[in-house]
């Protein structure tokens, strides 16, 4: 079998005992790139196969294997552009901390992945470059933002990559492209050199073909940094020792909001023979209710484009990327002409409809109608989490109401395209860790993903039970046909 096929711990394992090179490894990855890459574009430009060849695996938590980046993670003297046009040409001068971590940890870069511009979307359809598609049926959306890396893990394009994850960006394209995404508690990996979207909501996590992997970069790239305000200082546990651990016994709610009309009924099912197969297999299920579910959209889309209309007001010709600069006579004074044409010729149209909401909520007079309530009702989503915790160690829910849709299906209504975002975001809102992994597949041969929550810091008995089902299980054997 070709060494790209092979998850991260089977190659570590493969190189350990010297039944694969690392120049093997490289060399198979860039003959799938050009066999498939064509059809996928899960990249935001070719990797850099030559950098990444002949890597140093010995004695390497990471064995050294390369690693995708979703193309807002800076690494120094590469191109991160956001998938943006404003970005253009940008190079970032430094690298992330997960970016020095997982260097640290012997780990090269293989390239950056296509992703919804500025990570605003569910699609992968507002990049600038061009939609990335979905492996598993090449007319369908990957999912979004962080569409590029899931496809390129779920068409065997990388062995495993990082996303961001605002309202759901790690855990809805791994359920699309039938791979395993996390997005890890608040403050649990460094922001530092992740471009922002939503400060008080984003946060870098792994994508994988399993949850081994996943707990393995996990280990690689979690734990405190004094360059990021937000990340909290608890000591990071051995993730890989979690998937020993026992599921008899454990306690997990269903919150009866989230199995509502909308969902398509081939991913209900899904679910519910996840939940038997986890029955059999000892967990304990009850019912729980989150009552404020049915505000988190409407909360999350004041909140994060608040904080984005904030954070990308540094885009505007004078630092970072583009700038455009021709018709300062007409256009008045000479600087405000220079980020009005810099602006509005390099944000796409959803970024544009960002901005203006975000304005729009902060705007003086809007401020206490809109930002500040939204800020109260997200303390009352976090209440609702914290009371199921009580009694509960985990909730399941479906990670996307539906299987990936059509390329262009929902590019004219934002509103139908904000709702795909209905049980990833809430997590996002309380800062909780979750997880996604495949469950099933449709008639039609797509993926079905399964959420799985945890508890601030609890990150542990998410990968335990999501090992015990993945074990139990094949989804995570099947690989789309390209
Ligand atoms: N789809 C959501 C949005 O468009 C989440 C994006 C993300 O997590 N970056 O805002």
């Amino acid at each position: 079998m070709k060494l790209n096929f092979l998850t991260g711990h089977e190659l570590i394992e493969s190189l350990r005992s010297k039944k694969a090179d690392s120049g093997q490894i490289v060399a198979d990855l860039k003959k799938r790139f050009d066999e498939v890459e064509p059809k996928v574009k899960a990249f935001a430009r070719p990797p850099d196969f030559k950098d990444a060849a002949n890597f140093e695996s010995q004695g390497c938590v990471l064995g050294g294997l390369p690693v995708a980046l979703k193309d807002n993670i800076c690494s120094d003297g590469d191109l991160t552009e956001c998938s943006s046009r404003v970005l253009g040409g940008f190079i970032a001068p430094y690298d992330a901390t997960v970016v020095k971590k997982l260097k640290e940890n012997g780990a090269v870069i293989l390239g950056k992945t296509n992703m919804d511009e500025f990570a605003f979307g569910s699609s992968c359809e507002t990049s600038c470059f061009y939609p990335t598609r979905n492996p598993w049926n090449l007319d369908c959306v990957p999912g979004g933002s962080s569409g590029g890396s899931a496809a390129s893990v779920a068409a065997d394009e990388s062995i495993w990559a990082l996303g961001s994850d605002t309202g759901g960006s790690i855990r809805q394209p791994a359920s699309l492209c039938g791979v395993v995404g996390m997005k890890p508690t608040y403050g649990r990996v460094s922001r530092y050199g992740l471009i922002a979207f939503a400060s008080s909501l984003d946060q870098i996590g792994p994508l994988t073909k399993d949850v081994r992997d996943n707990a393995l970069l996990l280990n690689a790239i979690a734990g405190y940094d004094d360059r990021d305000a937000t990340s909290v200082n608890i000591p990071v546990p051995d993730y890989l020792r979690s998937l020993e651990k026992d599921i008899k016994g454990m306690r997990i709610g269903i919150p009866k909001e989230y199995f509502i009309k909308g969902m398509d009924p081939e991913v209900e099912q899904a679910i519910r023979e996840a939940i038997s197969k986890l029955k059999s297999l000892g967990a304990e299920f009850k019912e729980v209710s989150l009552p404020h579910t049915e505000y988190a959209v409407a909360v999350y889309y004041i909140i994060a484009t608040a904080e984005a209309s904030s954070n990308l007001a540094r885009f505007d010709g004078v630092q970072y990327g583009l700038r455009v600069h021709e018709k300062a006579k007409e256009a008045g004074p000479e600087l405000v002409s220079m980020y009005k044409e810099t602006r509005g010729k390099g944000f796409g149209a959803e970024a544009k409809r960002r901005i203006i909401l975000g304005t729009y909520v902060l705007s003086s007079g809007y401020y206490d109608a809109y930002y500040s309530r939204a800020l109260k009702v997200r303390t009352l989503i976090k209440e609702d989490f914290d009371k199921v915790f009580r009694e509960c160690d985990l909730i399941l829910t479906p990670t996307s109401p539906t299987p990936a849709f059509k390329i262009g299906e929902r590019t004219d209504d934002p509103l139908s395209m904000y709702l795909s975002d209905i049980y990833t975001i809430s997590v996002n809102l309380a800062g909780l860790p979750a997880l996604s992994l495949p469950c099933g597949l449709t008639k039609n041969g797509l993926p079905i993903g399964l959420q799985v929550l945890g508890k601030p810091f609890g990150e542990e008995d998410i990968y335990c039970l999501a090992y015990h089902y993945e074990q139990n299980t094949q989804w995570h054997k099947m690989k789309p046909k390209l």
